[in-house]
């Protein structure tokens, strides 16, 4: 199939000060190197621990702030550097859900004119279309007609991701950033959430990057699994590949911490990993994961690992897989 995202040696640094009277110069490695691609309809999961990096991933790909260095090609046309005039166009393209649905909705506006607001900004249908085009978005993500004129308070959170879905969906996107759409709802409503997002893809064949800070969360959503640490991607797999073949130490840690059905016969052995994630300031040499890693040898401290790819579409950065 057609690739919709290709991300090369994406790096985002944050200038910061240090030392005597600020004196110093240092910069926070957010992101640092990553790499990967996305076919056209299907669904890249990003995971990792907070902090990693993943969010800033999203928002650099979205051109939601400037990148240090690399290439973002969205559709053939690398848009890492274009200047706001030139990136107009790829604005509709591209959409986000992010984790908190009460702050990036405003309580002031109900839900037609919160999804009207795009709509109008990116073309300029009369409001019987605007009509039209809303009642069948809610139709799309499960609202009904008389939640038309009602105000974010009123809904629940689940509610509220469905309004910023249908937002999202108003300008036809062919690409939705997912930052964490389902982090912060009840465990009940997170599973409809992400089968509605599938129902869509499937529908419309819109392309999603989708955010999570826990592996359960982007299995069944993704086509492709990338996991992050501290600001590169360590391992990217097929999502059922990673599940049953995970080979970076990282994500063996990450997901024995799933709890898993007690059907299953052979259990994941729980791994837990000692410290704490370094700061992306201070970060070691080499494997920046050595310092919790139960296999680090001493070439880890010295050499930074290069991903290797170990079978078709599986890609592990980590010395044990060097030959
Ligand atoms: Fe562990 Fe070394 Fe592999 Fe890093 S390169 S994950 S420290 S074994
Ligand atoms: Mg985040």
């Amino acid at each position: 199939s057609e690739t919709l995202l290709e991300v090369k040696d994406l790096k985002k640094y944050y200038p910061m000060k240090t030392g005597f009277l600020n004196r110093g110069q240092q910069h926070l490695k957010a992101v640092d190197g990553v790499n990967f691609t996305i076919n056209k309809g299907e669904t890249f999961g990003l995971v990792g621990e907070s902090g990693c990096g993943k969010s800033t991933v999203g928002r650099s790909i979205i051109r939601l702030h400037d990148v240090t260095s690399g290439n973002i090609f969205f559709d053939g046309t690398d848009i890492a550097t274009l200047k706001e005039r030139d990136l107009k166009k790829y604005r509709r393209r591209m959409q986000a859900v992010f984790q908190d649905p009460y702050a990036s909705l405003n309580p002031t506006m109900n839900v037609f004119e919160l999804i009207s607001e795009p709509l109008k900004i990116h073309g300029s249908p009369s409001i019987k279309e605007q009509k039209e085009i809303i009642l069948d978005l809610l139709n799309q993500v499960g609202l009904k007609e008389d939640h038309l004129y009602r105000y974010p308070h009123e809904f629940s959170g689940g509610q509220r991701q469905r309004v910023s879905i249908a937002r999202a969906l108003s300008v036809k996107p062919d690409f939705i950033l997912c930052d964490e759409p389902i982090s912060a709802l009840d465990v009940s409503v997170q599973a409809q959430v992400i089968n509605m997002l599938e129902d869509i893809q499937a529908e419309t064949g819109v392309t999603y990057l989708f955010i999570a800070h826990d592996l359960s969360m982007v299995r069944h959503i993704s086509t492709k699994i990338g996991v992050m640490y501290l600001g590169n991607i360590v391992e990217i797999a097929s999502s059922d590949e990673l599940y049953t073949n995970p080979l970076h130490p990282y994500t063996q840690a990450l997901l024995s911490a799933i709890p898993e059905p007690d059907t299953l016969k052979e259990k994941r052995e729980r791994i837990i990993l000692k410290g704490e994630v370094p700061s992306p300031l201070d970060s070691p040499s080499g494997c920046k994961f050595r310092t919790r890693c139960p296999h680090a040898m001493s070439i880890c401290a010295e050499v930074v690992p290069s991903m290797i790819e170990v079978e078709s579409g599986h890609q592990v950065a980590c010395h044990l897989f060097d030959n």
